[in-house]
């Protein structure tokens, strides 16, 4: 049995690859845990995690190609591509912005004459590494590509392959709500949104809670750097969705001193509070597991 953990959050900086890397490495002391850094755009767990990665796999995405023998100038794929990268001058053989192209696949179905096929181009990387005990999938974008997605799904694809070999599952998603966030938390069982108690931290955990209800995936909200603003204002939106607060973590200069020596959260005094967290949500998924199994 295999428990996919999603680590979230509707704000960017909120210490949530912070997060992610202490739950896997305290859980790794017991278990077999792989970690999929999924914030393709800026993938760090490495960094945190004192990792070097190794290739795995290139990610590809499909792009339109012209045959310009066929083509009779009409203009009309231009006019449906939705992100510009097709530039229709009449008369002209149509202009081609590759970086601009998702593959959507609109132009080659509008093409009268058949003049449009399958080209593929490279536009990201899934490496692999290890190190506290866990193993790590992170996928990272090449700058200037648009669509991150794709990435995020060839991780998916990998911890699909691999899901069998591990008892728990970390994916680090981005922050926000976009395409490539829903598709790292369509593969989670549970999910921890970790957020910070500032009106921004409040106004994006609704955000990311309401998606979470909509894909009907069970969410937990870790308060970080709580005693920076008010906490009342994530208890109440907690109360609202019916969440719970399963660890407030207070801001510590130790904390960030580990993180910038690229060591999971271990020791001190705040970090005993940290490590507090970690027990918690371990003894939560281990009862988790354990409710799966009677359940079977
Ligand atoms: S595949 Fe889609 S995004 Fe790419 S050029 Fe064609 S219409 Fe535009
Ligand atoms: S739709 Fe086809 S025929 Fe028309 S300009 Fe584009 S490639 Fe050429």
């Amino acid at each position: 049995m295999t428990i996919v953990v999603g680590i979230t959050g509707g704000k960017g900086g909120t210490g949530k690859s912070t997060v992610a890397t202490a739950l896997a490495c305290e859980l790794a002391k017991e278990h077999k845990v792989l970690l999929a850094d999924a914030d393709v755009d800026c993938p760090d767990d490495h960094l945190l995690l004192n990792i070097k990665r190794e290739f795995h796999s290139t990610v590809e995405q499909r792009i339109p190609k012209w045959d310009f023998d066929k083509c009779i100038k009409c203009g009309l794929c231009g006019t449906v591509c939705k992100t510009n990268a097709i530039v229709s001058i009449k008369n002209k053989n149509p202009l081609f912005i590759q970086a601009q192209c998702n593959g959507c696949g609109s132009c080659v179905l509008k093409c009268p004459v058949n003049a449009i096929g399958w080209n593929k181009k490279d536009i990201g990387t899934v490496f692999t590494g290890s190190n506290h005990g866990i193993d790590l999938l992170s996928g990272e974008l090449k700058t200037s590509e648009p669509t991150s997605e794709f990435i995020v799904n060839a991780l998916n694809e990998v911890i699909e392959e691999k899901k069998s070999e591990y008892d728990y599952i970390f994916i680090d998603t981005a922050a926000g709500t976009h395409c490539p966030v829903i598709a790292a938390l369509e593969m989670c069982d549970v999910v921890y949104a970790v957020t910070e108690p500032t009106p921004l931290g409040c106004h994006d955990l609704e955000i990311i809670l309401n998606l979470l209800k909509r894909l009907k995936i069970e969410a937990n909200i870790v308060l970080n750097r709580s005693d920076i603003g008010d906490k009342k204002i994530i208890h109440d939106l907690a109360k609202k969705f019916d969440s719970s607060i399963t660890a407030e973590i207070p801001y510590s200069k130790e904390i960030v001193k580990q993180y910038s020596h690229g060591e999971p959260i271990t020791n001190s005094d705040i970090i005993k509070i940290a490590k507090e967290l970690v027990e918690k949500i371990a003894k939560e998924l281990v009862e988790k597991t354990a409710e799966e199994m009677i359940k079977r």
